[in-house]
């Protein structure tokens, strides 16, 4: 990596311009960082919060990852359920992992920005991106910001950004006076109270016998009071005659599920990653691993003229989209369809689809079983 020294007799300019501090950017710095020279390169972090929301992250894999030693939690069970259905599996060969958003935060805060000078954060809020030739100039309230690269993580600052819906939920902190939970099985997806209305469901990761988080979960395009997801989580303890209880903590939010077709990882030169890059699954919500993967590609291929990203087969793109559009429009349609899928099919093999890793074979099987009405009226929609 070359530093441009010359440049730096100048204060406000930067070899690179991270717009947006969160998991992405952190992600890509530490991939980076293992590069020869990162330390040589004078970078900034433009984030407008000081501290971030709290988050849960959840994901599945078959091997360790990088952050590894930042797992919370990890199951070798998972669980479905739905009115009539309850599902307990071993998900053999996947290990499904949970990472606290405020340990990995911690370790970004405490150890690796501490090991390397060359990263300025600043926590400002962002108004204005322009380029002039080959320099971006970047814009605070305050201040303004010279660079000839930019990685963005700010969802809003990529230009024509589609209509969209949300996936928001609200989860609570649980602590048992007597020991209650199966510490052995996350619940992925719980759909026993639904009665139709907007696509929504529970799930719960218990940390030990005495501590899960419950969360509940809707995709809509609004998103709701505190009260609705408090009362879903009220009731399924009362249902399933939990003991008593503490609210230990809460964490709310919401992410953004883009219905229409986008291509939306290089704009006017600016390179967005996470969220605002497309990496998130816009049927699952899930992000973590692709993020991940396509950090570390953009990381490996810095040095070269081809930046290389993560790439997914087109047609996992299309099945995202049909599904979305049926939970958009038919959300009782779409719960169905889920039931159907998950007593029909191992859990191992439906992971290893939601993660863009199947075959053909796996997909036709997957497809047999399910209803095909609903696909084949929405397929209009790529036309
Ligand atoms: C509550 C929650 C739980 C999630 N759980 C999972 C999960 O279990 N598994 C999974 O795979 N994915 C999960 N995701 C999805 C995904 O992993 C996260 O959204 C992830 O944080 C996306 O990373 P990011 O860097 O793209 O965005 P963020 O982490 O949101 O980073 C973007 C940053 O930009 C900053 N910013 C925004 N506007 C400006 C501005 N104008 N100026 C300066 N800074 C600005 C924000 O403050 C933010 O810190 C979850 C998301 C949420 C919200």
């Amino acid at each position: 990596m070359q530093a441009l020294y010359f440049l730096h007799m100048q204060p406000n300019r930067y070899d690179i311009i991270f717009t947006g501090g969160g998991a992405a950017c952190r992600m890509l710095l530490y991939f980076l960082s293992k590069k020869k020279g990162f330390n040589r390169l004078r970078i900034l972090v433009l984030e407008e919060e000081n501290t971030t929301a709290e988050k849960t992250w959840c994901f599945w894999e078959t091997e360790n990852n990088p952050f590894q030693q930042l797992v919370h939690k990890e199951w070798k069970q998972l669980k479905f359920d739905a009115k009539q259905i309850n599902i307990k599996q071993s998900i053999q060969p996947f290990t499904y992992s949970c990472i606290n958003g405020s340990a990995f935060n911690q370790y970004f805060n405490d150890v690796f920005f501490n090991h390397h000078a060359n990263i300025h954060i600043l926590h400002e809020k962002i108004n204005s991106i322009s380029k002039e030739e080959n320099t971006y100039t970047v814009g605070t309230a305050t201040q303004q910001f010279k660079t000839a690269r930019i990685f963005n993580s700010v969802p809003a600052l990529v230009a024509d950004t589609p209509q969209q819906m949300w996936q928001h939920f609200e989860g609570w902190f649980v602590q048992t006076e007597t020991a209650w939970f199966d510490e052995q099985t996350a619940s992925l997806m719980d759909f026993s109270d639904y009665e139709g209305g907007p696509f929504g469901f529970l799930y719960v990761l218990p940390f030990n016998k005495n501590e899960a988080l419950i969360e509940y979960t809707f995709y809509s395009s609004e998103v709701y009071d505190s009260l609705v997801y408090e009362n879903k989580i009220r009731n399924f303890l009362s249902q399933k005659n939990c003991p008593a209880y503490t609210v230990t903590k809460k964490e709310k939010g919401k992410i953004p599920l883009y219905r229409e077709k986008i291509d939306q990882q290089t704009k006017n030169g600016i390179i967005n990653i996470g969220g605002a890059g497309g990496l998130i699954k816009p049927s699952t919500g899930y992000a973590f691993l692709r993020m991940m993967e396509d950090c570390k590609q953009i990381a490996d291929s810095f040095e070269t003229n081809q930046l290389k990203r993560r790439t997914r087969h087109q047609r996992f793109l299309f099945y995202d989209h049909l599904l979305l559009k049926i939970i958009q429009e038919d959300p009782s349609c779409a719960v169905a369809i889920f039931k159907r899928l998950f007593q029909q099919q191992p859990l191992h093999r439906i992971l290893k689809f939601l993660n863009e890793d199947s075959s053909l074979l796996d997909e036709l099987k997957i497809f047999a079983g399910l209803p095909w009405t609903p696909f084949l009226k929405r397929i209009s929609l790529f036309k």
